[in-house]
């Protein structure tokens, strides 16, 4: 069991602080070593990773998330998934679109775009790519074609380093033997994506007596966090704080209050998985007399109390709730 506390911060690890560890590492790996368009992307080739064993760190990680209930690491293409099951790459499935180095891509282009003239200026490219024919615009699919196969070949040892990093518990043995059914939590399936029905879906509200005007009261704030989730999906740019970092989306308002952005992963944690809603009808109790209170969001219950006297219509609801959401981002987790 990986036990996580945070540097300075008051966590006690009951599982939240593993999963935002977690999240933030997987996160990590796919930005510092994977490029490419999202959910199809390639390991980054760098030779330099690859001499120092790097990759294997990240397949030991990527094990590590998926067998921990972490978020797993679904922006693999289909290709480099195929190539971990198999180990082999079907050059009939690869297209110039495989091509995730944004150097050859951008190679790719000029030779499309190319005159007689202009491709003559690209030689020495073409031939560190492999290209062995005559270079002439009558040549440019063969060439695009080298060039794409290069970006893939070249990037088998690293991919074999990453399956190496696999092995750990097993993983890369499941992988190969139910390439199937361990594709979604590789490749990016309809299912696992965290939408505003998600969410929906994993909301627990703790309602009052039904016939009561709190439960009304309760009922309407239910809507408004589902109004305020679509909203995010249909724009998230519009709901982003001038100068705040991020703005809403179903996953970040999971993540805010469950300290995970991501489906569960494990059987049992999905059975288990939910999100509860409290309302507080009397925050004077609390505070006395004021103006304005916020949301207390507490990622280890995986709960929010929702401040229903500041709440009464839906801007008030949005303009609450996303200052809290945003301040959230700052101070996570105590
Ligand atoms: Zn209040």
């Amino acid at each position: 069991m990986l036990k996580v506390s945070f540097f300075g911060e008051a966590g006690i690890d009951t599982g939240a602080l593993r999963k935002e560890f977690l999240t933030e590492m997987v996160a990590g790996i796919e930005t510092r070593f994977f490029e490419g368009p999202p959910h199809q992307k390639s390991p980054r080739y760098s030779l330099t990773d690859f001499d120092s064993g790097l990759f294997r760190t990240v397949g030991e990680i990527l094990a590590v998330s998926l067998a921990q209930g972490g978020p797993a690491p679904t922006f693999f293409s289909q290709w480099a998934y195929s190539y971990l099951c198999n180990g082999q790459i079907n050059p009939t499935q690869l297209d110039k679109n495989t091509v995730a180095d944004s150097q050859l891509r951008l190679l790719i282009d000029q030779v499309e775009s190319s005159t007689e003239q202009s491709l003559q200026g690209l030689t020495d490219e073409i031939l560190n790519c492999g290209f062995t024919g005559a270079i002439s615009v009558q040549n440019k699919e063969p060439i695009v074609r080298a060039i794409t196969l290069h970006a893939v070949l070249r990037l088998q040892p690293i991919l074999e380093q990453l399956k190496e990093g696999l092995q750990l518990y097993g993983l890369h043995l499941l992988i190969k033997q139910y390439p199937e059914i361990c594709q979604p939590l590789f490749v990016l399936g309809g299912d696992v994506k965290v939408n505003a029905e998600f969410v929906m879906a994993s909301i627990h509200p703790q309602l009052s007596e039904k016939g009561t005007s709190k439960h009304q009261v309760e009922l309407d704030l239910v809507n408004f966090i589902q109004d305020l989730l679509y909203e995010s999906e249909e724009g998230p740019e519009h709901l982003a704080d001038e100068d705040g970092p991020r703005s809403i989306t179903p996953a970040r308002f999971l993540q805010w209050i469950t300290g995970q952005g991501h489906v569960p992963l494990l059987p049992s944690e999905k059975k288990d998985f939910a999100v509860v809603v409290k309302f507080n009808h009397n925050c004077e109790a609390d505070f006395g007399n004021h103006s304005i209170c916020y949301p207390v969001v507490s990622s280890c219950a995986k709960t929010i109390v929702l401040p229903v006297k500041h709440m009464k219509s839906y801007s008030q609801f949005r303009m609450v709730l996303l200052e809290a959401f945003h301040l959230g981002q700052e101070f996570n987790n105590v």
